[in-house]
């Protein structure tokens, strides 16, 4: 939903053009929930999600730590004020020399998923902590993160074994367990994995110390999500069954829930038209598209809230579309969109629950439209 601030930026200020307005005490007060439901666990905030300046600034004020995928996040979040140990290079695809410049800035957490991997760490970046990233499927997740990342529980012991050889700091491992999901016991599979590989290496006389539990933690688009104390107790439960009383330190990298609620983009009704005479398909077309900032309308997979000026009439459904010269930027089709009947060319709508992965998709100007311009407030 669009807080007062956000309603009031947007009358006062008039911006031409789409944009994304992000309020900030939203920013601040999912960051309290999250510190709130998991009490022990310390928060890497995900970059990629929303890496504005001002966002970081204030995620790091509030003492989060941050989840980065690339040496120019790393630098944002130093930029922001963040120490470097309180920074963790979470990509398991890197270059050699990108490790290698992290650790020159003091980097000294790395993620891996294979032998591979850990080789280029172990040489350029000696001493390092690393953990192992295990496979999950996905399920329940409504953007999931699957097949590339991450290796089978068994691999991991292997890579972190391999690790430890090449003097390295065989800290723990990591899942992700797909973006936006909603089923609270997609965790409890994945911490069963971790416990094995901590199991097996403590028999070697390796001693795991660290669960990093990734993000996924929903943000409310149209459908009700488990609130972040839902989310806490099932992490909970689900650490005290495998781990029993030796719950290790655990880390969550929250994105999507951190900023996506906390986000509006205001767009503006460009064309409504029909394709034939005899055809009642509406088509709507806004200002902002999947090139524009939409990219997870990919698939139709997230459905943003739409709020317009004629909320309230009577609605039918539209094909919902952007304005580029390409046919791929076509936000909702498969299932057709309800909108009021009495839309009219020039309305302003309203695209709710868009502070994550927005601005960050949009880097390239595609079609002569500009990136999706912010305002934080
Ligand atoms: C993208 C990403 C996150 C954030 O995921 P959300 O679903 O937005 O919370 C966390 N950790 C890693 C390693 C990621 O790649």
């Amino acid at each position: 939903m669009a807080t007062q601030r956000i309603l009031d930026f947007l009358a006062t200020r008039r911006p031409d053009g789409p944009c994304l307005v992000v309020d900030l005490d939203v920013v601040r007060d999912n960051f309290h929930a999250f510190e709130k439901a998991l009490p022990d666990s310390k928060i890497f905030y995900a970059v990629k999600a929303n890496p504005a300046p001002e966002v970081l600034r204030l995620l790091a004020q509030l003492g989060s730590s941050f989840d980065t995928a690339s040496v120019a996040e790393v630098e944002m979040a130093l930029d922001a004020g963040a120490t470097p140990d309180r920074i963790s290079f979470g990509n398991t695809i890197k270059k050699e020399r990108d490790v290698q410049r992290a650790f020159a800035l003091g980097i000294r957490l790395f993620a891996v998923d294979c032998v591979e991997e850990v080789e280029k760490i172990a040489r350029v970046a000696p001493g390092s902590r690393v953990f192992c990233r295990v496979l999950t499927d996905g399920a329940g997740a409504e953007w999931p993160l699957s097949r590339k990342f991450g290796c089978v529980p068994a691999m991991a012991v292997d890579v972190l074994r391999h690790a430890k050889a090449l003097g390295l700091d065989a800290h723990g491992v990591s899942f992700h367990v797909g973006s936006q999901q909603c089923d609270l016991r997609a965790w409890d599979r994945a911490l069963g994995d971790a416990k094995m590989v901590f199991s097996t290496l403590e028999k070697e006389g390796i001693v795991l110390k660290m669960v990093n539990m990734g993000g996924g933690f929903p943000t409310r688009y149209l459908k009700d999500v488990p609130v972040a104390q839902a989310y806490g107790q099932a992490i909970f439960s689900a650490l005290r069954k495998h781990f029993g009383n030796e719950i290790p330190e655990t880390i969550i990298e929250p994105g999507r829930g951190m900023v996506g609620n906390a986000g509006v983009i205001k767009s503006e009704v460009v064309l409504i038209s029909k394709k034939a005479d005899n055809d009642n398909v509406r088509w709507v077309y806004l200002d902002i598209g999947k090139f524009g900032g939409l990219a997870e309308t990919m698939d139709e997979a997230i459905r943003y809230p739409i709020a317009t000026p004629r909320d309230g009439d009577e609605v039918a459904p539209c094909v919902l579309a952007g304005p580029t010269c390409d046919s791929a930027d076509v936000l909702y089709e498969k299932t057709p969109y309800p909108l009021p009947l009495s839309l009219t060319i020039g309305d302003e709508v309203l695209i709710e629950g868009t502070g994550a992965y927005t601005t960050t998709y949009s880097a390239v100007a595609f079609n002569g439209f500009e990136p999706l311009r912010a305002y934080v407030i």
